[in-house]
This record gives C-alpha cells, sequence and structure tokens, in this order.
C-alpha cells in the first residue's frame, strides 16, 4: 500500500498533510541511501512505525496549539516531523548526539516549510543549561534508553506538572517497576501506560510520566554514571 493509502485509511487528513508525509517519506528514503537513518524503508511500514506510531502521541497527551515539546534521542526525527506536520504551530526542540541525522531533519523541515529548533546535544548536558531546563510542557523519547534511564535525561527539561511519555514496545511494564527509585529521585510519577494498536495487530505502549517538583540539581548527572549507576 502506499503511504497516503495507508494514512488515510487511519487518519482524517487534508490533502496538503497528505503530500507533506509524501514528500518527508521520499526525502527520508533517497537520504537512507546516503547515511544511516533508518531501518525502515517500505512505505507501508514507514506509514505505520513512524507516522501513525509518532501520531499514537495525540492520542496519549493532551497536546495543544503551541505546546513546547522536547524530543530526546529523535534520529530521523521521531517522533517530532510527524507531530510538526500535524500541527504546525508546535514549539518543538529535537536533539541528538549524532549531527547528522540533525542536519537531515533540518533539510527537511526546509523542504517541508515548518519551523523547528535541531539541537546537537547529548541530553544530559542540554538538561543543565538553563535556557532548556524546566522549560516544555512535554518530553517525548521513543526507542533511546531503558525508561530508568530515559528519566533521567527526559524530566529535568519539563516543567514541574508538565508530561514526559516514553514510547516503548510492549513489554513496558516491566521497564516501570525498575524505574520506581529514579522516578522517585527525580520527582516524577507514572499516572498511566497507554496502549497502541498500530495496523498489523502491532502492541505499542506510551508511559505517560509527569513531573511533580521541580529537579534536583545533582540530576542529571554525567553519562559516565548514568550508565554505571543507574538511579
Ligand atoms: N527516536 C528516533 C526513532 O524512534 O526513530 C531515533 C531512535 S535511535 C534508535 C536513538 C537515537 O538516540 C540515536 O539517533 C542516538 O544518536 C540518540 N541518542 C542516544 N543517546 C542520546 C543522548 N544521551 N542524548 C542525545 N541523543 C541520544
Amino acid at each position: 500500500m502506499s503511504i497516503r493509502s495507508v494514512l488515510q485509511d487511519n487518519l482524517n487528513l487534508s490533502d496538503e498533510k497528505l503530500m507533506a508525509f509524501e514528500k518527508f517519506a521520499d526525502f527520508l528514503k533517497e537520504k537512507n541511501k546516503q547515511m544511516n537513518l533508518t531501518a525502515i524503508t517500505d512505505d507501508d511500514e514507514i506509514a505505520v512505525k513512524h507516522f501513525l506510531d509518532s501520531l499514537s502521541l495525540y492520542n496519549a497527551l493532551d497536546i495543544r496549539d503551541k505546546s513546547k515539546i522536547i524530543d530526546i534521542g529523535t534520529g530521523a526525527g521521531f517522533p517530532s516531523v510527524p507531530l510538526l506536520i500535524y500541527n504546525k504551530t508546535l514549539k518543538i526542540t529535537m536533539v541528538d548526539s549524532l549531527g547528522k541525522r540533525l542536519r537531515f531533519i533540518d533539510e527537511a523541515l526546509e523542504k517541508l516549510d515548518l519551523t523547528a529548533e535541531t539541537i546537537h546535544a547529548r541530553a544530559e548536558d542540554l538538561g543543565r543549561d538553563p535556557e532548556y531546563r524546566e522549560k516544555y510542557d512535554f518530553a517525548v523519547s521513543r526507542a533511546v534508553a531503558g525508561l530508568n534511564v530515559l528519566v533521567e535525561l527526559c524530566v529535568p527539561f519539563i516543567k514541574a506538572g508538565g508530561i514526559f511519555a516514553a514510547m516503548k514496545g510492549p513489554e513496558a511494564e516491566n521497564e516501570i517497576s525498575a524505574a520506581k527509585s529514579a522516578l522517585d529521585l527525580l520527582g516524577a510519577e507514572v499516572t498511566e501506560t497507554k496502549s497502541v494498536v498500530l495496523p498489523g495487530d502491532l502492541t505499542r505502549k506510551i508511559i505517560v510520566i509527569q513531573k511533580v517538583r521541580e529537579t534536583d540539581e545533582r540530576f542529571p548527572r554525567t553519562s559516565k554514571n548514568i550508565l554505571k549507576r543507574p538511579l
């Protein structure tokens, strides 16, 4: 099936947005021949596993016009670019430690006539920068690290009361128990786990985490300590 028909079967999108998704998929496939952006290259799979999966955040979170969102470990722009194609008013910051992926995103945004900030940094360094710390309504992250590590990377960016959404596979519940002490130390709690069923009966989980108090200045720690001694 084509990108357009998969999206049309599952969502009600304007022709302009359908064209933007097609354009982004074409550019992703073209650039993926020169650099490692994604293992998913078939149109059907791009539509389901990249686009519909990214857009499932709209069902799980109360994302509004102009919401401030930070995407940690965005890679080739997931979930951020689909979120932005769907609602171009969002104020999105995409962070990755690999600069070439961000250059791909910058080019894609220009082609799509969309605006977002891309930052080449490690999340644990940027999370200590006062310009980015505790400034976001939402942090989102897909396929970057185990939840116990991820909460230390992501929670510092959101305001008290803000939400971190971790996009996970079907085994998410095990990760929540392993992240209990990290969540306590970071002043955050799991409010719910949303199940997402994508076409083809693929199950995904979105772990919705609310920040209940400001992050202690000890966090995030250095990458070495985060990996050596997860909270
Ligand atoms: N989120 C995208 C997706 O779902 O397709 C990309 C996932 S990819 C498997 C993980 C990405 O996270 C890589 O691009 C990697 O460079 C980035 N990454 C890993 N650890 C990071 C860190 N500490 N700070 C920033 N980026 C990181």
